[in-house]
């Protein structure tokens, strides 16, 4: 993405860590491009942060430095996270940062920063990358991920028949606007492929859709009992609806080149008009099988006037969800999204 933003640079990442550092040849250029890679055209990224060098911290005051590197950036700001990367030597640093953090946030007060300014531009981050070592950092809260580390907090509601309940809960949260999750109420119809045991469909018919759901497979009996579900024992890659529905959402485990057809042919033939679906991602070149998902649905949809983004979400396993509607000439963006040739 830099590189096609024109900011040459080098990457520095190792396996496994969990974050990957880009330094711009041109510093200007590199401040310049932080602020301006929102993180919703990042498929596989949950945060990101224009950071700092490393700053190195002493055993006994951990404070001061990152007080002096963000007294450095500025003095107000519209947020204090205090992050580390997701793995479990990271989760480990979150021992040393709970108790850390109001002792941070004392000394920053003092040293006249004020770092709970809802005017504010930035968002402060401190990463630690080690009990010794972090990066510090800022966001626009408008372009991040507004939860630390990127992990949205969704409880597992009790009467969800699946897990995967909280991959569609976090699509919604992650893709939908206020607009558009008005248009996924009692109004609305949708069709649910791969249903079985009802875990998206759950989620559709709490907020009052009437669901369609295809599956060979059972779907939970509660769920059934709702009166807003009918089951269609049959393949979700031939069924059709009799009539257009508002929402379809895929869930079907399937090659991602198979599913991203299925998903822009329903939008294409306006069978739906907005979709949600999951890409199950071989273990290697997962970023090949985006970007070749990417292609069919450019080809299918004829090159432009959609909204498309897709996301590795924080529930999600070895795969991605995207989000794909129509976006008509001239129309206001429904969704917070990537516009294709409009
Ligand atoms: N979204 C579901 C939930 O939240 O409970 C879980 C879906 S599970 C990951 C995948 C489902 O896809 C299985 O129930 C399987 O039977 C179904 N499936 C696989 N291929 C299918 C096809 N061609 N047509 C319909 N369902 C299919």
């Amino acid at each position: 993405m830099a590189a096609e933003m024109g900011a040459e640079g080098y990457v520095r990442a190792r396996p496994e860590s969990a974050f990957a550092l880009f330094t711009a040849n041109d510093e200007a250029m590199g401040a310049d491009l932080a602020r301006h890679v929102p993180l919703s055209l990042l498929v596989f990224a949950r945060q990101v942060v224009r950071a700092g060098e490393l700053s190195t911290l002493a055993e006994g005051d951990r404070v001061t430095p990152i007080v002096a590197a963000a007294r450095a950036i500025g003095t107000r700001f519209n947020g204090l996270f205090l992050e580390m990367p997701d793995t479990n030597d990271g989760k480990a640093l979150a021992t040393l940062t709970r108790p850390l953090t109001p002792h941070l946030e004392k000394a920053l007060r003092k040293a006249g920063i004020d770092f709970a300014d809802a005017t504010a531009q930035e968002r402060l981050h401190v990463f630690f990358v080690g009990g010794l070592a972090c990066h510090v950092g800022v966001s626009d809260p408008a372009e991040t991920s507004p939860w630390p580390m990127g992990i949205p907090r969704l409880r597992m509601p009790s009467a969800a028949p699946s897990r995967s309940t909280l991959k569609l809960a976090e699509a919604f949260q992650e893709f939908l606007d206020e607009r558009s999750l008005k248009r996924l109420g009692p109004e609305a119809t949708a069709v649910d492929l791969g249903a079985s045991p009802g875990g998206w469909t759950w989620q559709l018919v709490r907020r009052g859709v009437a669901v369609t759901a295809v599956d060979n497979g059972a779907m939970d009996a509660t769920l059934m009992d709702s009166g807003l579900v009918k089951h269609r024992r049959t393949d979700g890659l031939t069924y059709r609806p009799s009539e257009p529905v508002d929402w379809m959402v895929c869930d079907v485990v399937e090659s991602p080149s198979r599913v991203a057809h299925l998903a822009s042919r329903w939008i294409a033939e306006g069978w739906c008009r907005e979709t949600i679906f999951n890409l199950k991602l071989p273990m290697k070149k997962r970023w090949e099988e985006v970007q070749r998902a990417r292609e069919i649905i450019d080809t299918t949809l004829g090159g432009g006037g959609y909204f498309l983004r897709m996301k590795q979400l924080y529930h999600d396993r070895e795969e991605v969800t995207a989000y794909l509607a129509r976006q008509k000439k001239g129309s206001d963006p429904f969704s917070r999204g990537e516009e294709k040739g409009v």
